[in-house]
């Protein structure tokens, strides 16, 4: 886990950005990986399917807690893009 000043440069902190799909990402993992029973559930595979997703999702960040509304992906957009990442990490896991 990273200490909160981990996020400082130059006296600025970098904490309470984040990128807002954050959350639609884990909400559509959860939904949709007990639809894929060849996904193996480890920490490794779902850390994967999580970095990929997010790699895929244009940045959009929230600031100081006030989420910046920038409608672009619907739901299903996420689901596309977390599927896509479930099933890139089922055909190349990681480890054996
Ligand atoms: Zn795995």
């Amino acid at each position: 886990m990273h200490n909160e000043k981990d996020y400082n440069i130059s006296g600025i902190n970098l904490s309470e950005i984040r990128n807002y799909y954050e959350v639609h990402v884990i909400k559509q993992m959860k939904k949709l990986l007990p639809e894929f029973p060849d996904f193996d559930q480890c920490q490794l595979c779902i850390e994967d399917v999580y970095a990929l997703s997010l790699s895929r999702i244009p940045s959009v960040y929230a600031q100081n807690g006030s989420i910046i509304l920038h409608k672009e992906l619907t739901d299903e957009d996420v689901a596309d893009i977390v599927k896509y990442a479930i099933y890139q990490v089922i055909g190349r896991p990681r480890h054996n």
